[in-house]
């Protein structure tokens, strides 16, 4: 599979890993990670750094936007080759071990196998597979924040609880950039359905989908010009219209 590099702004970029988005900040040459692919990314991430002229060693923290293992999985790895340290939210540490009600990957067997007529959710589902989705490398050792922490790593984003595709979901504020890391709580390619555009991801993916739908809220609120999804482009307009468009989506 191939890794793709794209600067976003000054000292963001994303990488795109087939289906996934992770993304790249970057200040004063030390790099922080949002989030890590799939549970077979690690040798992409390496690839993806030298690309951005960069390697690992640069790498000071990891943080994740949830524990689903198309966003932890490389985390371990990347862990492993620079001892940066994996920051969770505190209420989402039980599932980034694996072991929260719920964390197994398991789990959404069921629901999505009922989505396989669609050929986005058949294309997702084989790729999650050969990429160890139902085997991934749980963290041990975690670093933990809390909502509306502004976190003291290289890009600085501040902590936006957006829970609801998971428990303790999160999205990434970079005020000063004016970029919002929206994880899966807002996407671009929902990779079920395959529909792009400002959505939420399909329900079967969904821990709580009223939590969801209030978290979409918290988005609309933030003061950004561009949101950076788990899956699909970046998005570049108010939060507020993405959110109307998310809401549309929905209601269609
Ligand atoms: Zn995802």
């Amino acid at each position: 599979m191939e890794i793709r590099t794209e600067r976003v702004t000054d000292g963001v970029h994303r990488v795109a890993d087939g289906l996934v988005n992770f993304y790249v900040l970057e200040e004063n040459g030390r790099l922080t990670m949002v989030d890590t692919g799939w549970p077979r990314s690690g040798p992409r991430i390496e690839q993806a750094l030298g690309q951005l002229g960069r390697s690992t060693s640069d790498v000071e923290a990891i943080v994740l936007t949830h524990g689903h293992p198309d966003h932890l999985g490389g985390a371990v790895h990347v862990h492993n080759a620079t001892g940066a340290p994996i920051h969770v939210h505190r209420d989402e540490v039980a599932r980034a071990r694996g072991k929260a009600k719920g964390s197994s990957p398991f789990a959404l067997v069921p629901s999505l196998t009922l989505q396989l007529w669609r050929p986005a959710a058949t294309r997702f589902v084989l790729q999650a597979t050969a990429q160890g989705f139902l085997t991934p490398t749980w963290l041990e050792e975690v670093e933990t924040f809390d909502s509306d922490e502004e976190l003291d790593v290289p890009g600085r984003p501040r902590v936006l609880a957006t829970p609801g595709h998971t428990p303790a979901h999160v999205s990434l504020h970079l005020a000063q950039r004016g970029v919002l890391i929206s994880g899966d709580a807002l996407v671009n390619l929902d990779p079920i359905t395959g529909a792009t555009g400002p959505r939420l991801p399909h329900d079967v993916v969904n821990a709580d989908p009223p939590l969801c739908r209030s978290s979409l809220d918290v988005i609309a609120a933030a003061d950004a010009d561009t949101f950076l999804p788990g899956h699909g482009d970046p998005w570049r307009g108010g939060m507020a219209d993405a959110v109307a468009h998310a809401r549309e989506a929905d209601a269609a």
